[in-house]
């Protein structure tokens, strides 16, 4: 994009920024890096509407990264209850412990990157808006606008990936990287939105080819999916205080989510504790099993077909794993997986 396009863009971004709490009145000022960390964790896979909340309350009670570090795993949990995807809290902690050891909030793309959950997007963001360096992003909203804005009839998969990144580079190589990459985020979210691109009202339209073309909904192309049926098994297990076990170790269309724990299995599984369940349990202190049936769910590209055991234990909630109370399960397992299992169960 040239630099009349860009102008254009920074125009729009301070006429129509919308006001977050994580962003300053000021778009200039540079920001607090671990709010920036904070809130663009929070806001992969979740809405801003949602994301505002969760964001204050956060920084309410770990205003900063030595503060979050002395916390629990536990109260952090409490925190992100209701935004899903566990695994980011779970790294936002283990990072906060090793940045806390260190010097502070590393500035560079090499560091950044080599903490738990922090991947090129969250490096850039940080680097960008908080250091003010030309870093670039990528995500989700910019491959969009990319795609449009460029004509690109592909994905950005595989070595494809560079090209994106290269336009990313390209409105990042200028001193005003931090407001590029923040207007582009917030131009996919609020004009160039995927179904309904309002280019009437958009910053970038004069250079846009697909917006020329008439062709702004074609772009970028979409991915073929090949649907997959998956048979399994879920378990909820109680132990002897009423406690159900939560697990993160789940199918990888459920990767970093607490789910309950579920297992490939035959389709036609005949009764009785699944082998892989052990790696839970203590097998020889099950105080009772029960099949309460089999639900159908569609995840991605998984058609799923699964079947439910309520497995009682004789003993209390103890060892290396998760164990949510009956009143919070519905809040820690965001997934309509886990909640259709535990409402065969428990119902
Ligand atoms: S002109 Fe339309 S398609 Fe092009 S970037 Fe703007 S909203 Fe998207």
């Amino acid at each position: 994009m040239d630099e009349n396009i860009l102008k254009h863009l920074r125009a729009w971004f301070k006429k129509n920024a919308a006001t977050l709490p994580w962003r300053p009145a000021e778009l200039d000022t540079p920001r607090n890096p671990y709010a920036v960390w904070i809130s663009e964790t929070m806001l992969q896979q979740t809405q801003v509407s949602t994301v505002k909340d969760y964001f204050v309350r956060w920084m309410e009670r770990f205003p900063d990264v030595e503060t979050l570090a002395k916390a629990s795993e536990e109260e952090v949990f409490k925190y992100w209850q209701g935004l899903g995807y566990y695994s980011r809290a779970r790294n936002i902690l283990k990072a906060a412990r090793i940045i806390a050891e260190n010097a502070g909030m590393p500035n560079t793309r090499k560091e950044l990157e080599s903490l738990p959950g922090i991947g090129a997007y969250t490096a850039g963001a940080i680097l960008s808006l908080a250091f003010h360096k030309r870093e670039a992003i990528l995500d989700g909203n910019l491959v969009r606008i990319f795609s449009r804005f460029y004509a690109l009839n592909f994905l950005p998969d595989g070595k494809a990936a560079e090209t994106y990144w290269d336009y990313a580079r390209n409105v990042a190589d200028s001193p005003k990287a931090y407001m590029h990459n923040e207007a582009l985020m917030e131009l996919g979210r609020t004009v160039c939105k995927s179904k309904t691109p309002n280019c009437t009202s958009c910053p970038l339209a004069i250079g846009c080819r697909a917006y020329h073309e008439g062709r702004a909904e074609e772009f970028p192309p979409k991915r073929t999916r090949i649907q997959k049926d998956w048979h399994g098994t879920a378990l909820v297990i109680e132990s002897a205080d009423g406690k159900i076990l939560a697990v993160s170790d789940g199918q990888a269309f459920l990767r970093g989510q607490l789910a309950l724990p579920h297992f490939e299995t035959q389709r036609n599984a005949t009764a009785g504790i699944p082998q892989q369940a052990e790696r839970y349990i203590d097998s020889d202190k099950v105080a009772s099993v029960e099949d309460c049936g089999s639900f159908k769910h569609g995840i991605t590209v998984h058609k799923i077909e699964c079947r439910v055991q309520h497995i009682k234990l004789k003993y209390k909630a103890a060892g290396r794993f998760t164990w949510v109370s009956k009143d919070a399960a519905k809040d820690v397992f965001a997934n309509s997986f886990s909640l259709k299992a535990l409402k065969l169960a428990l119902s």
